[in-house]
Order: C-alpha cells, then sequence, then structure tokens
C-alpha cells in the first residue's frame, strides 16, 4: 500500500465517531475549509470523505502536472484538515466518484453526506445521478464564489426564461458585481451614488503595451516536491505514462501555504506591472507578470473573495496602479464569474447545440488523443458542440507538439507541454485565432485545453472556448470572431522575428499563413459576419480586394491547412 495511503488509513472514524459525526464529501476542487459546509463544521465531530477516481483520470488524456497538481493537492488538504480534528476517510475507485462514494456508504452507513454543490458540471450531473440509486448526500451551497444565480438574473433579467434570446455581455454582469461589491468604486460625496474609480469600469484600452524589455521581471518562487507530492508523481509515470505533458520540474503550490507563498509574490511584485503587458507575449518571459493564481484559484487553495480584496487594498495604498488593479479584479469578478453563470444557464452549452449527439463530428485521432471507451458514465461527459461557423476539421498534430514551422505556435505549445499553461492571449489570439481561422472543431479545441492546461474544468473551459474563442455559439457570448491576421501576432510578441515565415508577407512561399488565413475566413462566413456591427470595417476592405488576389488568399490559406493537417512544416 502507498504511504499516503498507509497514514490517511490511521485517520479514519471509531464506529462510534461513524455513527455520532456528521458526514461531509470534499469534492476535488473545494480544497479549503472556509468554504461550503466544511466552513461551519466543528472538526472534532466531522468526517471527511475524499474520492479519487481512475475514470475521471482517464476520461481524458490530462496534463501529467495537472493531475499531480489535483491528486497531490487533494491529498495535502485531507492531511491537513485531519491535524485539525476531522476524521477522514479517503478513497480511491477504479471507475467513478460515484461507485467509490456508494461503495464508502455501503461500508460506513452514513445518514447523509453533505457536500458543496459541485462547480463541475461533470461531478454535479454524476452525483445527482447516484442519489437515484441510493447515494444518500445532500448539496449544500457552494459558497466558494463571489457571486449568486440571483446577481447573474439580476444582469440578465431573461436568462431564468429565455436562455437562448438574451445576449450575455460580460461587461453588463462585471458593472453589477462591481456595483455589488462596491470593489473600485467611490462616492463624490456620501449622498451620491457610487462611480467606478478612475471614471471607468474597464481600463482594458490602456493594457495593450506590446513586451520590450523595459524592467526586470521578478524570478517566482517554486515549490519543490516532498515526499506526498513525489509518491503522486511516480504514480502518474506509472498509470498515465502517455498522456499529455510533461512532468519535468514539478514546482506547484499544492497546499494552502504555499498557495499563499506564490499568491504574496504576484501581489506584492507582479500585479505593480500587471496591466500594462497584460496582452504581451514573450518568448523569454512566457508567464511576464501574470499571477499565474488560476489554478489554484478553481481548486480553492485561494479563495477569490481575498485576491480581489487584496488587489482593492493594495490599490488604495499606493502599491497597485488602477489599470493593474482593474484588470485583475475584472478577471476574477467579472470573467471568472461570468463564465461559470453562463455555463449554468446554458447547461454546458447543450441549450445551444444544433446537432443531436450522434452527429457531432468525429473526435481527433490525434497523437494522445482518446476517450476511454470504459467510461460506462460516458452520457453525462460528452460535451456539447455548437458549431456556428461549421468548423468541422480535426485538430492538427501541431497541437500534441509536432512543430509546424509556424513559430508562434511551436512556442505556445512546448509550453503547454512543459507547463500546462500560457495566458489568456496566447490562449486566444494564437492557439485558438489559428483554429477558428482555419476551421477546426470547436468542441475538439475545447477538450484539448480541458485536458492540456492545469486551469481548465468545464465551467470554465466550455464558455471560454465554444463561447469567446470559437464564435462556436453565433455570438451569445461575444459581439464578433476573437481574430486576427499576422499584424496583431507580431506587434504583441516577440514571436514573429524568430519564424522562419514572414508576418508582412500575406502570399507566396515563406509568408504568414495567419494574414491568408484570416481574409479567406471573412470571405467564407461573409453571409454570417455581415449583421456584426465590429465586423463591417474588415468586411468593407474584403469587398475591395480584387477577385485575383481572393483566389490567391484562398489558395495560399488552404496550403497552410492542408499542411497543418498532415503535420508537415508550413512553407
Ligand atoms: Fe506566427 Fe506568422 Fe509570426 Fe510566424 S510569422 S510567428 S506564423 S504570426
Amino acid at each position: 500500500m502507498a504511504a499516503f495511503f498507509e497514514q490517511i488509513a490511521t485517520q479514519e472514524p471509531s464506529a462510534a465517531e461513524a455513527r455520532s459525526r456528521r458526514w461531509i464529501y470534499i469534492p476535488y476542487d473545494r480544497l479549503h475549509d472556509a468554504v461550503g459546509p466544511l466552513a461551519d463544521a466543528d472538526p472534532q465531530h466531522t468526517v471527511l470523505v475524499f474520492m479519487e477516481s481512475l475514470a475521471k483520470g482517464t476520461r481524458r488524456p490530462y496534463h501529467k502536472k495537472k493531475l499531480t497538481l489535483v491528486l497531490s493537492a487533494m491529498r495535502h488538504f485531507a492531511l491537513e484538515q485531519a491535524q485539525r480534528g476531522c476524521r477522514i476517510v479517503y478513497g480511491a475507485s477504479p471507475t467513478s466518484f460515484s461507485h467509490g462514494l456508494l461503495e464508502l456508504q455501503n461500508k460506513w452507513q452514513w445518514q447523509d453526506l453533505t457536500t458543496n454543490r459541485p462547480a463541475e458540471r461533470e461531478l454535479r450531473t454524476e452525483l445527482q445521478s447516484a442519489q437515484a440509486e441510493g447515494l444518500r448526500i445532500t448539496f449544500a451551497p457552494d459558497t466558494a464564489w463571489l457571486s449568486t444565480s440571483a446577481d447573474f438574473t439580476t444582469a440578465f433579467p431573461n436568462a431564468a426564461t429565455k436562455p437562448l434570446r438574451q445576449r450575455y455581455l460580460m461587461d453588463t454582469f462585471y458593472r453589477h458585481m462591481r456595483q455589488k461589491t462596491g470593489l473600485l468604486m467611490e462616492r463624490a460625496h456620501s449622498t451620491s451614488a457610487p462611480k467606478p474609480v478612475g471614471g471607468k469600469y474597464s481600463l482594458d484600452a490602456e493594457n495593450r503595451k506590446p513586451w520590450r524589455n523595459e524592467i526586470a521581471v521578478p524570478i517566482r518562487p517554486t515549490f519543490a516536491p516532498d515526499d506526498l507530492t513525489r509518491e503522486v508523481i511516480a504514480m502518474i509515470l506509472e498509470r498515465h505514462p502517455d498522456t499529455f505533458g510533461s512532468l519535468d520540474n514539478f514546482d506547484l503550490a499544492v497546499t494552502r501555504a504555499d498557495a499563499e507563498t506564490a499568491w504574496r509574490f504576484a501581489l506584492e511584485r507582479l500585479l505593480p506591472w500587471f496591466g500594462p503587458w497584460e496582452d504581451a507575449m514573450s518568448t523569454q518571459h512566457p508567464d511576464l507578470f501574470h499571477s499565474l493564481t488560476s489554478p489554484l484559484l478553481n481548486l480553492t487553495l485561494l479563495r477569490p473573495q481575498q485576491l480581489v480584496e487584496d488587489v482593492a487594498a493594495a490599490h488604495a495604498e499606493g502599491l497597485i496602479p488602477l489599470a493593474s488593479a482593474e484588470g485583475f479584479i475584472r478577471q476574477v469578478l467579472g470573467w471568472r464569474e461570468f463564465m461559470r453563470h453562463l455555463h449554468e444557464a446554458t447547461d454546458g452549452f447543450r441549450t445551444l447545440d444544433p446537432l443531436p449527439q450522434d452527429c457531432h463530428p468525429e473526435q481527433s485521432e490525434g497523437p494522445a488523443f482518446r476517450m476511454d471507451q470504459n467510461d460506462h458514465d460516458s452520457e453525462t461527459w460528452v460535451g456539447a458542440s455548437p458549431n456556428h461557423l461549421n468548423a468541422n476539421l480535426s485538430l492538427p498534430p501541431v497541437y500534441w507538439g509536432k512543430p509546424s514551422g509556424m513559430n508562434c505556435m511551436d512556442t505556445v505549445v512546448s509550453g503547454v507541454i512543459a507547463n500546462g499553461w500560457s495566458h489568456h492571449i496566447t490562449r486566444l489570439m494564437v492557439l485558438s485565432n489559428l483554429a477558428t481561422l482555419c476551421g477546426f472543431s470547436p468542441r475538439e479545441l475545447t477538450d484539448w485545453f480541458w485536458f492540456a492546461y492545469i486551469d481548465a474544468y468545464d465551467w470554465v473551459v466550455e464558455p471560454n472556448v465554444l463561447g469567446m474563442a470559437t464564435f462556436s455559439d453565433g455570438g451569445l457570448t461575444a459581439t464578433k470572431p476573437y481574430i486576427s491576421g499576422a499584424a496583431y501576432i507580431n506587434k504583441m510578441s516577440d514571436f514573429c522575428g524568430r519564424c522562419s515565415l514572414n508576418p508582412k508577407q500575406s502570399l507566396g512561399p515563406g509568408s504568414c499563413p495567419f494574414t491568408a488565413l484570416y481574409w479567406s475566413f471573412l470571405e467564407r462566413h461573409e453571409a454570417l459576419l455581415a449583421p456584426l456591427n465590429r465586423m463591417s470595417m474588415p468586411l468593407a476592405t474584403l469587398r475591395k480586394k480584387l477577385s485575383a488576389e481572393r483566389e490567391a488568399l484562398r489558395k495560399r490559406a488552404q496550403l497552410a491547412i492542408d499542411q497543418l493537417g498532415r503535420g508537415d512544416i508550413v512553407t
């Protein structure tokens, strides 16, 4: 038996304790004792149940660092809670969470198991189904969020009754949350209405500087694996040798104490510089001044409330400029909360899905993407496939690290393979931009992000990719597709200077394919894009192009799509 399981087995309740104590199930992503039912539980009168599920771990080819992060953090949290006085029942199911919990229920005969209402739809539906099979489980409100579903319906009054007729704009929700929380709000007089500090809710327009090595980028703290994490690493390498990503140099925070250290560093050393360069992409400093808190937030090793309050306080003390503070708070208070409500309001985008399940595009046969055929609960986790732009090509080998000759793609993907992370602009304007322009399946792209990124869970990855990044929801989330040619990448990164392709050339051998892909995308979808106000200028420019140029652009774009599809170098 592994050392962790020997250790945790000593923390099980006695028969008398099992009868008299309250039982609480801790989902893998709620590792904090100030949220959910654990917040008001007396440790001396509580039994905590944890469950690892092999079915979940093999359902997608999750990045090895993601599997290690989740399992190591959960095991550390179980031991910490044992030290507080909780009794611990820690299970490892060869199949699903719910089957494992039903087996434990048979053994321990609890009367009721309370849990946080799961954040992931996938776990939520699984546990709700298990109730019908006899699992005695009760869902308590998930207090790890900054907003409630009432906030969402206040911002979008039709969301509850007419979800498909409602356009969801993050800015509407964000303004509501700023007013509700009072974060970065001020009053001119005690009787006047609160207004955003600085006069504007969003200072996004001030945060678009490319990186030119203006200042030294601080070196982040790293967290060497302890014995417990090393045991998880060995298990992942043995059980999941072929899954995505590298486990070399694992140095992520897996305890709340380490997460706090990482956060204090981000707050004091990174966030003062975050705003101006939040959209910049750099080869030497891929993370620049990003806080990298999303993996910790999404496991609740850190709480969003603490983060936004710390940043607002640091701004009030003059330690973080307004543009940086607002940029960070918008991500956490606005975008992150908005994403999870949108996911729930559309049932994980299933209410938008125009295709019956058996008509979904084939899953990729890329080198590492195989759904586990033995996962018998597949109906609960097959994702929705809205596909407004009818994009059905399989995700090509470059997303698995096959060199493409496109330096932006090769650089970002190699970073994802190494670390399971890259910041939002590389996700949006490199990885998703290429997929949207080429017509790669948005569902496949969503699943790729889900398993490849250490911060990805269904409630965040599905709305981000299906909604914002690929426009496959037809504009429910965004007012236009987020696409660009080479000019944007060339301006905001140093990738093009190191690329064998020429960002200033759109036709001919050696030209950057992004620009030709951009124009041929506009041409292909002209009728669908024409009603969108924000697309009127690029469409007007397209219409001025002569048919010979259009045809040349079309051919250049198709050559790149074909080369990417074959896994060849783009020339
Ligand atoms: Fe990417 Fe084109 Fe720039 Fe190369 S030239 S890095 S392919 S945008």
